[in-house]
């Protein structure tokens, strides 16, 4: 590739969702004149989300979108040059750090805000999409308020869906938890908690193969053991249904220069932002395997602006 036809920033932010829009925010007002490429989902996970009732500052609650738009703007307001695009490559190997968008056009950057988010892993059956926004969630600290006194299914076996099912149990006046094997993955403690609340039944060896119901979810279909001589259909009557099967952060073109966990994960120094390559900087989901909250992705990104404008006030850019 020719490097003079390459565009050169000080600043790039990659990814859309609360952090990269605060990064953005932070990263303008602070004169950085960041370039933030929106990704696969302009906006992120939020926009698949209906209500967001969390996020502080909205006594009222908002929805997913409409929270996104005004983060947008508010980084639009400060100068931020936001643009349509998909960081497809990167190379990290020396400064100034070069991403690819879209398979063609490669970016030039001082400091590199790596804020592409996780996403979360669906069973694949049809209904999912069907009743997406209409029982089908992805995230019970999201939407279980929805659901209180209703019946609602979480699947999945590992800690994520214990600690789902619990947080439901609080709400919801029954919830089942669909286990595919005949026991969980989930840490001893967990299991426990699940199996001491009164309210969840665990369906151990059962596989959710359908849902149905007229304007929303009102049922699940599941099979008992699965291809096996006593395999059974059963039906269960639910008004919400909850994946926990685990999240894939999108760090794939970063692997080759970053350190991530097993899942891919990128690791941070702890309680900083700070990757091991000093100017990039990763924020919310896509290093955060433990809170995933709109909230505390913002507040990374926040942090990844900061150390950002330190990194390049430090090295003179
Ligand atoms: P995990 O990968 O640990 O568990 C995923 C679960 O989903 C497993 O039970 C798996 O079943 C099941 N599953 C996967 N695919 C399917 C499918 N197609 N159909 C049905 N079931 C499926 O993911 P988690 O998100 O639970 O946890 C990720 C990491 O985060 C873990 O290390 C966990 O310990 C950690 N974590 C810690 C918490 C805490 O300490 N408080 C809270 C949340 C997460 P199977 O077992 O059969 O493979």
């Amino acid at each position: 590739m020719d490097n003079s036809t390459n565009e050169k920033v000080r600043c790039l932010i990659i990814g859309s969702g609360p952090a990269g829009y605060t990064a953005a925010i932070y990263a303008s007002r602070a004169n950085l004149n960041p370039v933030l490429y929106e990704g696969i989902q302009p906006g992120g996970q939020l926009t698949t989300t209906t209500e967001v009732e969390n996020f502080p500052g909205y006594p009222n609650g908002i929805t997913g979108p409409e929270l996104m738009e005004d983060l947008k703007k508010q980084a639009v307001r400060f100068g931020a040059d936001i643009r349509m695009g998909i960081a497809t490559a990167s190379d990290l190997s020396s400064a100034p750090y070069k991403i690819t968008i879209d398979g063609e056009k490669v970016i030039e950057s001082e400091a590199v805000i790596i804020s592409t988010g996780a996403t979360a892993k669906y069973l694949g059956i049809p209904d999912e999409q069907k009743y997406a926004g209409m029982g089908v969630s992805a995230c019970a600290t999201c939407d279980g308020f929805f659901y209180r006194k209703k019946i609602v299914a979480v699947v999945g076996g590992g800690d994520t869906a214990c600690e789902e099912a619990i947080y439901l149990s609080g709400l919801a006046k029954q919830v089942y938890l669909i286990v595919r094997k005949p026991y969980l993955r989930a840490s001893k403690v967990m299991q426990e908690r699940v199996f001491n609340t009164p309210n969840i039944i665990v369906l151990f060896e059962h596989n959710t193969i359908g849902l149905f119901g007229e304007s929303g979810v009102e049922g699940a279909h599941l099979i008992k053991k699965m291809g096996q001589p006593d395999e059974e259909k059963v039906d269960i009557a639910i008004d919400g249904f909850f994946l926990a099967i685990g999240h894939k952060p999108n760090s794939d073109i970063f692997k080759e220069w970053l350190e991530t966990d097993e899942i891919g994960y990128i690791k941070t120094i702890p309680g900083t932002p700070r990757t091991t390559v000093p100017g990039v900087f990763a924020a919310g989901d896509v290093a955060d395997p433990i809170y995933r909250q709109a909230i505390t992705a913002a507040g990374s990104g926040c942090k990844a602006a900061i150390e950002a404008e330190r990194y390049l006030s430090e090295i003179g850019k």
